[in-house]
C-alpha cells in the first residue's frame, strides 16, 4: 500500500487554523491537559483535505458505482434526503429539549411511525432500534414479553428457517430462548410439514422473512402464520428488505404480528460506510403495550407527546434512536408517495428478473431456483463448466476488477457457492447489461485462464486479503509500539 498514514505527514509548525486574536486574557492550560507523548502531524488545511478525499477515493460507494450487494439493498441515497436532515430545524435541535419547542420534529416521527404502520399492515411502531438486528432483539423480546402476560412464560423456542439472515438466530439466542432450526424444501419455501412437527406448547413463535435470502415469495406464508397462531405462537417478520413488495402486499395482512424495517435498506438512508442504521419495528395492536418507550403519541389537546407504553419493554437506545435517519426515510416515503413505493418494488422486482433471465439464458452461472420468478434479488451460483478451480471468491475478487462492487457471497448457507446478486430499482437497463456481460467475460477468462481469476483483483488498491486474519487480529495503528496504554 502507497497511501502515507496521516502520521507520516505535515511537518512541525504547520497549521491549518487560523485563530482571530484573543479577546480574552490569555492563560495557560493546566499541564495535564497537553500529552506531548501524542505525537499529532501538524498539518495545513490542503494537506488534511487531500490526505481524506485520496482516501475516500480509494474506497467504493454507490456513488461511484453498482452496487448489487444482495440482501443488504445498496439503492441510490437521494441527495434531498441529506438537504432535508440538515435543516437546522432538524438538525440542531437536543433530545432533552422542552417537547414545546420541538413540535415539528416530533409530528415527523409520529407521521412516519404512521407511515411504517400503513406501509407493513401493522398497528403501532417504534423509531428507537439503531439497526435491523437490533429491531430483531426488540420484536423478539416484545414477543417473549407478551408471552409471559399471557401465562405463557415456559414457551422458550424460536423457530427459525435454514435459509434466514445470521442475525435471526442470533437475536433469538441474546433473548435467551432457544433456535430450532427449519429446513427449506425443494422449492426453496418452508417445509411446511418439518414446521408442522416443532410447533408445540413451547414455542414462543417463528421469525420468517418474505421474499426469503432465496429472492422467493414464500407462497405459503397465510398457511404457515395461521399455523403459527393456532400453536399459541406469534409470528415474527424479519422485513430488513421490503423492496420487493411495498405496495403490493403488507405483512400485516399476511399474518405477521412483529416486523422491523430497516430504514437504511428500503427506505434509501445511507449504510455500510456512509451512516448509522435505523430500524423500527411495528406490532399489531396486542402487542402495542410492550413497544419500548417512548413512543410519539398524539394528544388530545393536539399536541405531540413522548408516550410511555404501560407494559414497555423499557429503553433500546438512547434518546429517540437515530433521528437523522427519520427525517431521511420520512422524505424518501414523501417524496414518492403510495404510487411511487409501488413502482420501487415493481422495478426493483423487474430489474432482478432482468438480470436473472440474462443468466439463464448466457448459461455460465446455475440459477438453483431459475425456475420461478425472483423477487428483488436472485441467487446464481460461482459454478462454472470447465472451470472446476474457479470459486465464487475468485469471481466475486474479479468483478472488483471490472469496476463492480461483488453481490454478496456464501449466503444464503444453503446454496453452495452463492452469488446473491440485488440490483436494486435504482440502476438503468444500461447498467444492467453491462453488469451481466462483465459476468460473462469473467466465465470466459475462467475457462481460459484461471490463475487470473485466482489471483485477482489486479487493480483494486489492495491485492486480496486475508480476511479472517484482518478481521481476528486487526492492526489499528501505524505505530503499534508508540501508542500508550
Ligand atoms: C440486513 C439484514 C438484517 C440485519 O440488518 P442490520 O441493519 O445489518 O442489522 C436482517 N435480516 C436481513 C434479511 C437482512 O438483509
Amino acid at each position: 500500500m502507497s497511501e502515507p498514514f496521516i502520521y507520516d505527514l505535515g511537518s512541525p509548525g504547520r497549521t491549518g487554523v487560523d485563530m482571530p486574536p484573543a479577546d480574552v486574557p490569555l492563560t495557560d492550560l493546566p499541564a495535564g491537559f497537553l500529552r506531548q507523548d501524542l505525537p499529532l502531524p501538524e498539518m495545513s488545511e490542503l494537506e488534511v483535505v487531500r490526505h481524506y478525499v485520496r482516501l475516500s477515493q480509494l474506497n467504493y460507494a454507490v456513488d461511484k458505482g453498482f452496487y448489487p450487494l444482495g440482501s443488504c439493498t445498496m439503492k441510490y441515497n437521494p441527495k434531498v434526503n441529506e438537504r432535508m436532515a440538515r435543516l437546522p430545524g432538524l438538525a440542531d435541535i437536543h433530545p432533552l429539549q422542552d417537547p414545546a419547542t420541538v413540535q415539528g420534529a416530533m409530528q415527523m416521527m409520529y407521521e412516519l411511525q404512521q407511515m411504517l404502520a400503513e406501509i407493513s399492515g401493522l398497528d403501532a411502531v417504534t423509531l428507537q432500534p439503531a439497526a435491523g438486528a437490533h429491531g430483531e432483539l426488540t420484536g423478539v423480546l416484545i414477543m417473549r414479553n407478551a408471552q409471559i402476560a399471557r401465562g405463557q412464560g415456559h414457551r422458550n423456542k424460536i423457530l427459525v428457517p435454514d435459509s434466514a439472515h445470521g442475525t435471526n438466530p442470533a437475536t433469538t439466542t441474546m433473548s435467551g430462548l432457544e433456535v430450532i432450526e427449519l429446513p427449506s424444501g425443494p422449492d426453496g419455501n418452508v417445509d411446511v410439514e418439518a414446521l408442522r412437527g416443532e410447533l408445540d406448547d413451547h414455542v414462543v413463535g417463528l421469525m420468517i422473512t418474505n421474499p426469503n435470502t432465496l429472492g422467493l415469495f414464500e407462497q405459503n406464508i397465510v398457511e404457515i402464520c395461521e399455523m403459527v397462531h393456532e400453536a399459541g405462537g406469534l409470528v415474527y417478520g424479519d422485513g430488513a428488505n421490503l423492496n420487493a413488495i411495498m405496495g403490493i402486499v403488507r405483512p400485516g395482512d399476511l399474518g405477521i404480528d412483529v416486523l422491523h424495517f430497516n430504514l437504511h435498506k428500503t427506505f434509501s438512508t445511507p449504510h455500510g460506510g456512509g451512516g448509522p442504521g435505523s430500524g423500527p419495528v411495528g406490532v399489531v395492536a396486542e402487542l402495542a403495550p410492550f413497544l419500548p418507550a417512548p413512543v410519539v403519541g398524539l394528544s388530545e389537546e393536539g399536541d405531540f407527546v413522548w408516550d410511555w407504553p404501560e407494559q414497555s419493554i423499557g429503553r433500546v437506545r438512547a434518546f429517540n434512536g437515530n433521528f437523522g435517519m427519520h427525517v431521511r426515510a420520512y422524505t424518501y416515503i414523501r417524496m414518492h408517495g403510495a404510487e411511487g413505493l409501488r413502482r420501487v418494488s415493481e422495478d426493483a422486482v423487474l430489474n432482478a428478473n432482468y438480470i436473472q433471465a440474462l443468466l439463464k439464458q448466457r448459461d455460465d452461472y446455475p440459477i438453483p431456483h431459475g425456475d420461478r420468478f425472483c423477487m428483488h434479488e436472485l441467487v446464481a451460483q460461482g459454478k462454472i463448466a470447465g472451470a472446476e478451480s474457479v470459486h465464487t471468491l475468485d469471481i466475486a475478487k474479479r468483478l472488483i476488477d471490472y469496476g463492480y462492487h461483488p453481490p454478496t457471497v456464501y449466503f444464503p448457507l444453503i446454496v453452495p457457492e452463492a452469488l446473491m446478486i440485488e440490483p436494486t430499482e435504482t440502476e438503468s437497463k444500461d447498467t444492467l447489461d453491462a453488469f451481466v456481460d462483465a459476468l460473462t467475460d469473467i466465465a470466459r477468462e475462467a475457462r481460459s485462464d484461471p490463475e487470473l481469476l485466482h489471483s485477482a483483483p489486479q487493480t483494486a488498491p489492495v491485492r486480496r486479503l486475508d480476511e479472517v486474519r484482518a478481521a481476528r487480529q486487526p492492526v489499528l495503528a501505524r505505530h503499534p509500539e508508540a501508542v500508550s496504554g
